[in-house]
């Protein structure tokens, strides 16, 4: 009896693991793929853990994104280092190879691979390519570019026009004229290649209408090099990254297929800085637009596939860091008082973090897996532990 009943349960655990982790080859009609730059598993623990100190107690609450059903972990090393950097990563995830740090759509031997939203566009997808960072930064770089150097931001830019992309939004872009700032600026040469570039929602909405390919870029960087974009709290004219979303989808339309790809960049900003209550804005910023995501999901639950990863984690953040109870109060106390803006200094920050049991352990990125969340169309082929480079089959069904 013993025996009959463990074979029994071997034989329901192995029906249920087919049934979870099936690659059933379908393709959803309607794709999302939210990456937050540098968003660990622990940044997502600490969000949830200020978000319970909101409502008074010591955990449970939860952000939208980890209630989605289907859950992972991707490794992230690059083809070169332990530790990635985003536009290796960022190309590990859009086209599905390794890539050396620092280049963006190339593989190790310097060949230019093609991202999905390239493999989708063939197919008749439309593309939105979005960040709450600059456009020609890294991490959507990697969606549309081929370049051997991240650094290369005006040449990045460049390749927008190649790409032909429907959508782009963010926060302008880095080197708007160039590295020496005497070259064409970027919107004109966009502008004169057919795409509508607008500052601003308002503008957006007012000038892309009926336009074919369309740019948005936040107000606060018109015609300005994307440098003055701050990573310590969005300024206030500014759309969240929900807003930006939204903007999209009213662009982009729902009668013909989809594939978004939304960058919370600025989590990997603010925790380069070790800034633990601006990392945690960005990080409920991108669980804003995964709201928005899911509204839309709701709509078309058996058409739509939303997938959240991130590329690597930043700062080697830790939730407990001597005792073993966190000074929210502290903490947030300090960051209302100074107006929602980072303005200790490093010293500063580092005694406030420790003081509060926040630990940071780098300023640069860690090379720990990541977590993987999805809902809808083959969102359980996101079970379990993954490749950040399994990812583009994955979405596509192969
Ligand atoms: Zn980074």
């Amino acid at each position: 009896m013993k025996h009959f009943l463990r074979v029994m349960t071997a034989v329901i655990v192995t029906i249920f693991c087919l049934a979870g982790c099936q690659n059933n080859g379908t393709k959803a009609k309607y794709i999302f793929l939210f990456i937050g730059d540098g968003m660990g598993a622990t940044h997502v623990a600490t969000t949830e853990s200020y978000l319970s100190y909101k409502a008074g107690k010591l955990g449970g609450e939860r952000l939208l994104m980890s209630q989605f059903p289907c859950y992972g972990m991707a490794e992230t090393h690059s083809a070169n280092m332990n530790v990635t950097c985003s536009s290796a990563a960022g190309t590990a995830i859009a086209c599905g190879e390794k890539a050396n740090n620092g280049t963006v759509g190339i593989n190790k031997d310097s060949v230019d691979i093609e991202s999905i939203a390239y493999t989708l566009k063939d197919e008749g997808y439309k593309i939105g390519i979005m960040s709450t960072v600059p456009i020609n930064h890294a991490t959507p770089a990697s969606f549309y570019a081929h370049n051997v150097s991240r650094s290369d931001y005006y040449g990045i830019s460049g390749d927008i026009i190649e790409s032909g992309f429907d959508f782009f939004g963010g926060a302008g872009f880095i080197d708007y004229k160039g590295k020496n700032g005497d070259l064409e600026p970027t919107d004109a040469v966009l502008e004169r290649n057919g795409y509508t570039v607008s500052y601003g929602a308002e503008e957006f909405r007012r000038e892309s209408a009926g336009k074919d390919k369309a740019i948005f870029c936040q107000a606060s960087n018109r015609n300005e090099s994307a440098d003055n974009y701050v990573s310590d709290g969005t300024v206030e004219a500014d759309a969240s990254m929900a807003e930006m979303l939204e903007l999209a989808l009213e662009y982009l339309g729902d009668e013909e297929p989809f594939f978004i790809m939304g960058e919370g960049g600025a989590i990997d900003w603010s925790a380069h800085d070790n800034r633990t209550m601006s990392m945690i804005e960005n990080v409920l910023d991108l669980d804003g637009a995964v709201k928005v995501a899911y509204e839309f999901y709701k709509k078309h639950p058996k058409q739509t596939l939303i997938v959240i990863t991130a590329d690597h984690e930043t700062g080697g953040l830790t939730l407990g860091c001597g005792s073993s109870k966190i000074n929210w109060e502290t903490l947030e106390n300090q960051w209302i008082e100074s107006g929602k803006k980072n303005i200790l200094d490093y010293d500063a920050n580092r005694q406030m973090n420790k003081s509060c049991s926040i630990g940071w352990t780098t300023g640069s990125h860690t090379g720990g897996a990541v977590p993987v969340y999805a809902i809808g169309a083959g969102a359980e082929r996101f079970n379990g532990r993954m490749d950040n480079t399994d990812i583009k089959g994955k979405i596509l069904g192969e």
